[in-house]
């Protein structure tokens, strides 16, 4: 509330102060600082709550399961339906809709100033198998009551803004994750992308138009972009554990996946003597457990983890001739990443000459982090102060779209606190309270970019 009798203040101030001037003819000393306080005061803006809920709450009973969380995977007949009720609550606020090539969904709201860059602004709607129903469409809801409320407000922009809701963000069913943001991007080949079939067979571009989804607008940006901004669950505890509002993201992980396999010898696990095995297995698993220990010699962001692993013959009565297992390592920092990944491998040779295994590597994907532009963090960061939310700083863990953003356009995110961290799972869950003030956040801050122009007080 102190912004509020702050803003009072100056109003009365001010008031005095131009009647004064009128008055009297008068320089009035301090003038321009108070015609700033003014417009910092003109641009705090606030959702309508009870909408914003409603509005969420509507979204995820398309594909809804019976425990709360969300099946709603990408070109479903349940990504149809969202998308179909996206399309008309875009069409409802008058925006222009387009749809790309590989169904991507934009809607734009012009601008005052023909010269002006657009600001997009979006996530997903797509979800994990049984999964939550905040991660991805709390983004784009909010988005939504951002044009909602502008529109409501009779507030113009000087720049244009665009919403989006980007095709497979999740990759469950297509791979890769980020998929329709990448490709958009330039990162991805669009005919490879097509080419992909799920665990069905079914191929992604035919199931895209069999949803009437397949536009015909270039994946690309069609224009240049003022930039971008997303609101995302945090999926991770930190803003929670710190007692916080909402995050400023500054960045995202870099990582690096990669696999190694052990060639020992296959044999009978009884009459073999222990001195003549070599049990792939046996290094496989040192070499796990130190992917486990490598993080806390390394870092307190950093994360490692082997997802995957195949035993061969994988039978309880012979010796395991050969093993395949994974490494995933992530770190704010690239040199981190590179020093984990160097450390496996040196395990890796060790584990190999005490067991007396032939082996070899592949690293599957490296992928530097990314750093968020210094203009878009800090207009996050005024929103909250504007708003007067506690919040803190803080790198996302995972891939976003924002990720394939940042490679066209000065990118930043705003994360909503995750109240137990987890995601990917039905028992996903963030309070009304932290998505309204993380949709607050991303409508003050996406005004910040857009450059309001005018409105009455
Ligand atoms: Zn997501």
């Amino acid at each position: 509330m102190g912004y509020a009798y702050l803003v009072l203040g100056i109003q009365i101030v001010q008031y005095i102060l131009f009647e004064l001037k009128l008055a009297f003819y008068i320089d009035i000393p301090g003038e321009d600082l108070i015609m700033f306080m003014w417009a910092l005061r003109v641009m705090v803006v606030t959702l309508d709550q009870d909408r914003f809920i409603e509005t969420m709450e509507e979204q995820a009973k398309i594909g809804a399961t019976e425990n709360g969380g969300l099946h709603r995977l990408t070109l479903s007949n349940e990504d149809k339906e969202i998308r179909d009720w996206f399309y008309d609550q875009m069409e409802a606020e008058g925006l222009d809709i387009r749809i790309d090539e590989f169904g991507n969904m934009f809607g734009r709201r012009d601008g005052e100033d023909p010269d002006k860059e657009t600001v997009l602004i979006g996530s997903h709607l797509d979800s994990q198998p049984y999964g939550g129903i905040y991660d991805g469409a709390l983004g784009v809801i909010s988005a939504l009551e951002f044009i909602r409320m502008l529109n409501d407000e009779e507030i113009t922009t000087e720049h244009p803004i665009e919403i989006v809701n980007w095709t497979n963000e999740e990759g469950s069913r297509y791979q890769p994750a980020m998929q329709g943001s990448g490709v958009w991007a330039g990162t991805h080949d669009i005919e490879d992308e097509y080419k992909k079939t799920d665990e069905d067979g079914v191929r992604f571009e035919d199931e895209l138009e069999r949803i009437g989804y397949k536009g015909d607008v270039p994946a690309a940006p069609t224009e240049d972009y003022e930039g971008y901004l997303e609101l995302h669950i945090e999926q991770g505890p930190y803003l929670a554990e710190a007692n916080m509002d909402v995050g400023i993201v500054t960045g995202i992980v870099g990582f690096s996946w990669g696999a190694i396999t052990y060639y020992g010898d296959a044999d009978h696990t009884g009459p073999t003597p222990m001195r003549y095995r070599s049990d792939a297995l046996v290094g496989a698993a040192d070499v796990i457990s130190q992917i486990r220990r490598i993080p806390g010699m390394l870092g307190e962001r950093t994360v490692g983890s082997t997802g995957y692993m195949d035993v061969k013959p994988n039978s309880i009565n012979t010796i395991p001739g050969e093993v395949t297992f994974t490494w995933g390592f992530r770190d704010p920092d690239d040199d981190v990443v590179q020093e984990a990944f160097d450390r496996v491998l040196a395990e890796a040779q060790a584990a190999a000459e005490r067991e007396g295994l032939d082996w070899e590597w592949e690293e599957r994907m490296r992928a530097s982090s990314v750093d968020f532009a210094q203009e878009n963090i800090n207009a996050v960061a005024e929103a909250t102060d504007k708003l007067e939310y506690d919040a803190m700083k803080i790198f996302s863990g995972a891939g976003h779209d924002a990720t394939h953003a940042a490679d066209v356009m000065d990118t930043s995110m705003v994360f909503a606190v995750s109240e137990n961290g987890k995601s990917h799972t039905e028992e996903e869950f963030t309070s009304w309270e932290h998505c309204y003030k993380a949709a607050n956040t991303l409508a003050n801050a996406g005004l910040e970019l857009a450059g309001e122009t005018e409105r009455e007080a």
